[in-house]
């Protein structure tokens, strides 16, 4: 058997231990190299158990203390630093696999050097297609890598297209399904004091806490929208939002003959995941079947637009100048990381990402250069905005 090499980016996120769980049951993957920020004891505990050749930190000072860990339990993997390691275990010609699983824009530029040495993508960090989806696709289609989405919803689609990118005359619209999140049926007059603790506690989805400040705001499913339109070559108008409470069907693709496709699971990203490691076969992901005698009411409705101002600001964005959505996306991180700090009230992340798209310029975008510098204008801009609310 040829065993296929993986590089996890994101490897100690909710998404990366999710994938080594599905992992451990799969002898056909030898892991080539695990990254990381800062989280040093989790990597190296994941070193010590998957023995991959490269393990990546942020910054020279964490991979010199792992460096000692790991000599000292006698193993051989090797640890580098910064952002240039994160492209070369990426890029490195033995991997076959590449699971992009960094959290935010800091995952374009690794996810990047995967679709430009032709890997298999395995692709959870959706913030890199927000901000380069044209330049991203691509370098896709040059390499003649494969792009396979790990996002419970456009999963969810592939499958409902027949395992396919492909969205022919035959698809009416996609219907893009989306929990709510916390808030709901929270009254609006109680939304304001919400603390990040109340934000991140998803009612379905046990998941890394800037994607649950996103669900709670919906900008979850404005970045999904986004990230449809370039991985199904689909306009936003195709696309409409459901509210699905339950989190149990992951989206649906409606034909023209009126014929509807859902695909069903838990709420449990192993599924996902073990879809894409296994690709085109099925394997085992560790999830507990469906109990359909329990699941007595499945609801679906229509998402309330003045609760969830992201959703319409989407939209906007997706028909809108490319770089809108570097705005979009740098403001939506810089904004959450306020929230989180407690710098910023939840109901102002809407208002603050608004006003960066409102007033953004709009440049040409032809390198993944031009988006890095329109995304760190971005995030200045909304910096400045921020000072607004201190
Ligand atoms: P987490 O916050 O749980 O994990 C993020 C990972 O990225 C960690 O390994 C973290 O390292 C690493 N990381 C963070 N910042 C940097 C940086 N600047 N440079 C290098 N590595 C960095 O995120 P999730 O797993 O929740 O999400 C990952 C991606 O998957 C996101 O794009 C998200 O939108 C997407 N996604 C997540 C889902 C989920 O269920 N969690 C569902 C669908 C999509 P460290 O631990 O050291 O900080």
């Amino acid at each position: 058997m040829t065993r296929k090499r993986i590089t996890i980016l994101g490897a100690t996120g909710s998404i990366g231990q999710s994938t080594l769980k599905v992992l451990a049951t799969r002898p056909d993957y030898q892991v080539f190299a695990l990254t990381a920020n800062e989280n040093v004891e989790l990597l190296l505990a994941q070193c010590q158990q998957f023995k991959p050749e490269f393990a990546v930190l942020g910054t020279e000072a964490l991979a010199q203390d792992l460096t000692t860990k790991i000599q000292s339990l006698g193993l051989s993997t090797q640890v580098l630093s910064g952002t240039a390691a994160l492209a070369q275990v990426a890029r490195d010609p033995s991997v076959t696999h590449v699971m992009a699983a960094i959290v935010g824009g800091a995952g374009l530029a690794p996810s990047f050097a995967a679709a430009e040495s032709g890997k298999i993508i395995l692709l959870a960090n959706k913030e890199a297609l927000v901000m380069a989806g044209a330049i991203f696709m691509d370098a896709v289609a040059r390499s003649n890598a494969t792009l396979l989405p790990v996002d419970s919803e456009h999963n969810a689609i592939f499958q409902c297209l027949g395992q396919s990118s492909h969205v022919g005359k035959g698809v009416r619209r996609i219907l893009l399904t989306g929990s709510g999140g916390p808030f709901l049926d929270t009254p609006l007059a109680d939304i304001h004091r919400v603390t990040p603790d109340d934000a991140c506690r998803h009612p379905n989805w046990d998941m890394g806490r800037k994607i649950s400040v996103d669900s709670a705001t919906m900008m979850n499913k404005g970045l999904e929208l986004i990230e449809a339109c370039w991985l199904f070559d689909v306009p936003p108008e195709k696309i409409e939002f459901v509210i699905h409470p339950q989190s149990i069907v992951h989206s649906m693709v409606e034909f023209v003959d009126g014929s509807v496709v859902a695909q069903l699971g838990q709420p449990d990203m192993r599924t996902p995941i073990a879809h894409v490691l296994a690709f085109p076969e099925r394997c085992e992901a560790g999830v507990a079947a469906l109990d359909f005698s329990k699941l007595t009411a499945l609801e679906f409705r229509a998402p309330e637009l003045s609760r969830f101002p992201a959703l319409s600001l989407a939209r906007t964005v997706a028909s809108g100048p490319k770089s809108l959505a570097i705005t979009f996306n740098a403001a939506n991180e810089v904004a959450v990381e306020a929230f989180l700090a407690e710098r910023l009230s939840f109901l102002n992340i809407s208002e603050v990402i608004k006003a960066a798209v409102d007033v953004a310029a709009t440049p040409e975008l032809n390198s993944l250069g031009d988006v890095l510098t329109c995304d760190q204008e971005a995030r200045a801009l909304t910096r400045r905005i921020l000072k607004a609310y201190d």
